[in-house]
């Protein structure tokens, strides 16, 4: 039974709503005793950034989360790979193998945010709170310090803050993100506005050129949209050098010119070119990718936590970083749920405060090794590309063909739920399924 010492609420903050802190507050409120609060800096809670891939993984997280009959979405059924310049189709994909609810689809970020929205209590989220600093109280829980002067205590820290988190900023203050060279561009358009270019509205393609590419894909389901409302994400990346630019950066979408998009792919396809022309002015958002290294614990101070995009900074999120957003809300009340239960007749010397500790230590016992091997994968990736030479046709065949040889099916079918029960055999039989120290789902 879940229990808490002198009938003592546990006060958890989530800083950040976003696909993790929502996860989490949906998650976590669904605990008896457990007293939430989502603190986000926003005046309102409005997704941007147009699309979002949600696969096996997410479709998993969704549904322990009670979120997944309000998501749809267009059902990724062809999925093309072009070269950008000349417009050759290189390779072309269908629907995997999974059953229909389980495959990939691409979704209106809205949609997910409202969807988990609505799984969230009332009253838990608090709107206009800045994340300023957090204060370890030594005796026991933290201060959190806000922009607007006031002050709140918790027991347990929750930073789901994103990439530019605060939380990971106080926690290891020496850890820091610089710009990767990536800059995308985003934005969603009327399908109506670009039916008639052959090619591009149909279905997901990508279009790969020299420094970068263009990705299109329809973002709804005819069963939740009419036609005319349907429509179509834009997604446009350019590299440059990060080492030689100097250009001021932003993380996270501030609006650019349609010239400004259109100049770094002029020498594209005239479909692509084509279809950039018709996004209607000020629909723009630009992002600049920033990553850095991976931490050695996701928890500071037997206290505070990290989930999401605060938590792992990579170069690259596989089209899952909201999986692994929802994915770690999910199992961090998980290791609350088991340790508050297990440790529920130990004796009163047993503090809130030890409990806590046990808590992250079996959040990072299971969450660290996973992002630790995506982290290996990426370095991987980079040091396969970088010793791939020759012309552009050749290396973006190569690249093509790495990208569709699979091999990522410990995240694309990550069972959430299949992690935790892996990780609760192995409580009892410790010695079954260790690699490295670590605990390594053997489901994956
Ligand atoms: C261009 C682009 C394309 C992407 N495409 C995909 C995709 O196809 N599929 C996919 O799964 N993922 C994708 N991702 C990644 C995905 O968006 C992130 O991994 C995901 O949003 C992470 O969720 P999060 O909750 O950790 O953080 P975020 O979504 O970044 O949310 C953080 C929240 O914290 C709030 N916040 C920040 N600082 C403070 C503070 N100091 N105080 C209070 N609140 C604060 C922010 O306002 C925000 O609401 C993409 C990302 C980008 C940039």
């Amino acid at each position: 039974m879940f229990q808490l010492l002198n009938n003592d609420n546990l006060q958890v903050a989530i800083i950040g709503g976003g696909p993790g802190g929502l996860a989490s507050a949906i998650a976590l409120s669904a605990l008896p005793n457990v007293e939430v609060t989502l603190y986000e800096k926003a005046r309102e809670l409005r997704e941007i950034g147009a699309g979002l891939n949600i696969g096996y993984n997410s479709w998993r997280v969704l549904e322990l989360l009670g979120a997944r009959h309000e998501v749809n979405g267009h059902l990724i059924d062809e999925v093309q790979q072009r070269n950008g310049i000349d417009g050759a189709l290189l390779k072309k994909r269908g629907p995997s193998a999974l059953p229909v609810k389980y495959q990939s689809r691409r979704v209106r970020r809205t949609r997910l945010q409202r969807a988990l929205l609505n799984q969230v209590p009332a009253g838990i989220i608090h709107l206009r709170k800045e994340l300023t600093s957090i204060e370890d109280v030594p005796k026991g829980g933290a201060n959190l310090k806000f922009s607007d002067g006031t002050v709140a205590f918790t027991d347990l820290v929750v930073g789901g803050d994103g990439i530019r988190s605060v939380v990971r900023q106080t926690a290891f203050p020496d850890h820091n993100i610089k710009f990767t060279g990536t800059t995308i561009w985003r934005t969603l358009v009327s399908r109506s506005l670009i039916s008639y270019i052959p090619d591009v509205p149909t279905c997901t393609s990508w279009w790969h050129g020299t420094a970068g590419h263009v990705y299109f894909s329809p973002v709804d389901d005819p069963s939740e949209t009419d036609e005319k409302d349907q429509l179509i994400e834009i997604s446009a990346r350019f590299l440059v050098d990060p080492e030689t630019d100097n250009a001021k950066r932003w993380s996270w979408g501030v609006p650019t010119t349609n010239e400004n998009v259109e100049s770094h792919f002029t020498s594209y396809d005239p479909r692509v070119r084509e279809a950039l022309s018709k996004v209607p002015k000020d629909n723009w958002k630009e992002f600049s990718a920033f990553a850095g290294p991976r931490l050695n614990e996701l928890h500071a101070w037997n206290k505070l936590v990290l989930i999401g995009d605060a938590s792992h900074p990579l170069t690259g999120a596989f089209g899952s970083g909201a999986a692994f957003a929802m994915e770690d809300g999910w199992i961090l009340a998980r290791s609350i749920e088991y340790v508050f239960s297990t440790s529920a007749n130990e004796t009163s010397t047993f503090l809130k405060t030890d409990r806590l500790k046990k808590v992250v230590e079996i959040f990072d016992e299971i969450r660290s090794p996973y992002y630790a091997r995506m982290y290996e994968h990426l370095d991987n990736m980079k040091a396969r590309f970088a010793g791939i030479s020759g012309t552009f046709e050749s290396r973006l065949q190569a690249r093509v063909s790495a990208f569709s040889e699979g091999g990522l099916d410990w995240i694309y079918q990550n069972d959430i739920e299949r992690v935790w029960k892996d990780w609760l055999e192995n409580k009892s039989n410790p010695t079954a399924i260790q690699e490295g120290g670590s605990f390594v789902s053997p489901s994956l």
